[in-house]
């Protein structure tokens, strides 16, 4: 055990996921457990710069797993970004007494707290929390599963409206850089086409595709688009692109947007947070800094941040063929 660690502060950054809140649980928590005090942190980094912080017990995190968002807030902070507001920051936890600093974010919010370390050597312990599953270090980030559950059950609804029409939708979901909720919630739901930023079909095999889907008797068709595609059209290009191709189709557009984000995490999510920010705390206590917690074969494993943030997960081949031979 580090005795030098008495507090421990808490905060989430960067885009909210669904089970930060029970990963803010877990931290509060296993902080109880251990019989040190614990800080809460709103706002991310702009609160830790503000001073923005309160006292947390045991019950203070009551009746917060089942919810979704972070009871503790977000925040993108360009101040953080200086070292000048990093320097601020430190010198709030300082005067708070926070010996030490669990962060519950993306690749940004992880950059920062590794800064925050490099530069005034306060202990930090990442814990990934973001819908894309985009972090390298562990198989799931926080908040991806509910994500693709939520995706899943949006395209099952919309599937319900496109087979009573013959329609073809396109289904617009979140991953600028990485597929993986596309894939996923893809293959779950059943779609003919997924378009992923990781590969680029070409626009070619897109039309093949809805015509060998057409001819083969299907009365409707889903195509899955993530939002960083590589078609080099968005989804309402691609609506007028096929209408102009195959005339046969009557296509429709949805962009399921925020709403991917929200919601109550599933079991898993609660779970792996839960999982997480017993890691987390209880690294800090062995002395570690500068890691991140992640999950790989359904062990708890640290990964360090530098490593963490250095590149983006990446995409499941297998997954690619299983996606492929489905839609035949
Ligand atoms: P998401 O994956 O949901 O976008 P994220 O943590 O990557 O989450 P960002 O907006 O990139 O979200 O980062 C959150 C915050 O972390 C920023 O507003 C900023 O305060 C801090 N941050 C990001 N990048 C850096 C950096 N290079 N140096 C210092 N601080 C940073």
């Amino acid at each position: 055990m580090n005795q030098s660690i008495k507090r421990i502060g808490v905060l989430t950054s960067g885009g909210d996921s669904p089970g930060m809140n029970a990963a803010i649980r877990s931290v509060v928590r296993t902080t109880m457990f251990h019989g040190l005090e614990c800080t809460a942190i709103y706002r991310g980094y702009q609160g830790l710069i503000e001073g923005d912080f309160e006292d947390f017990t045991a019950r203070s995190v009551n009746n917060i797993i089942n919810k979704g968002g972070t009871i503790l807030k977000s925040a993108r902070c360009e101040q953080f970004r200086e070292k000048e507001g990093r320097a601020t920051a430190f010198q709030q936890a300082k005067n708070a007494g926070i010996d030490a600093l669990v962060v519950i974010g993306g690749n940004g919010s992880l950059t920062g707290a590794l800064k925050l370390n490099q530069e005034f050597g306060l202990p930090i312990i990442g814990i990934p929390g973001t819908i894309d599953n985009d972090i390298l270090g562990t198989d799931y980030t926080i908040g991806f599963d509910t994500a693709i559950n939520t995706v899943v059950e949006a395209i099952d609804k919309i599937r319900d409206t496109a087979s009573s029409h013959n329609r073809l939708f396109f289904v617009e979901v979140m991953g600028r850089d990485v597929g993986l909720v596309a894939l996923n919630s893809g293959v779950g739901a059943g779609a003919e086409e997924i378009l992923i930023p990781e590969q680029n079909l070409g626009l070619e095999r897109l039309l093949d595709s809805l015509k060998r889907s057409k001819a083969s008797g299907k009365s409707s068709s889903i195509v899955v688009v993530a939002e960083g595609d590589k078609t080099g059209k968005n989804v309402f290009e691609l609506k007028e692109y096929v209408e102009t191709h195959l005339p046969i189709y009557d296509v429709r557009v949805s962009v399921l947007g925020h709403m991917q984000r929200g919601g109550s995490p599933t079991c898993f999510d609660r779970v792996l947070a839960s999982r997480m920010g017993v890691k987390a705390v209880e690294s800090l206590l062995e002395g570690k800094s500068n890691f991140m917690v992640g999950v790989e074969s359904n062990k708890m494993i640290l990964t360090p941040i530098e490593k963490a943030i250095s590149g983006l997960s990446e995409i499941d081949e297998e997954l690619i063929r299983v996606s492929d031979i489905m839609s035949i």
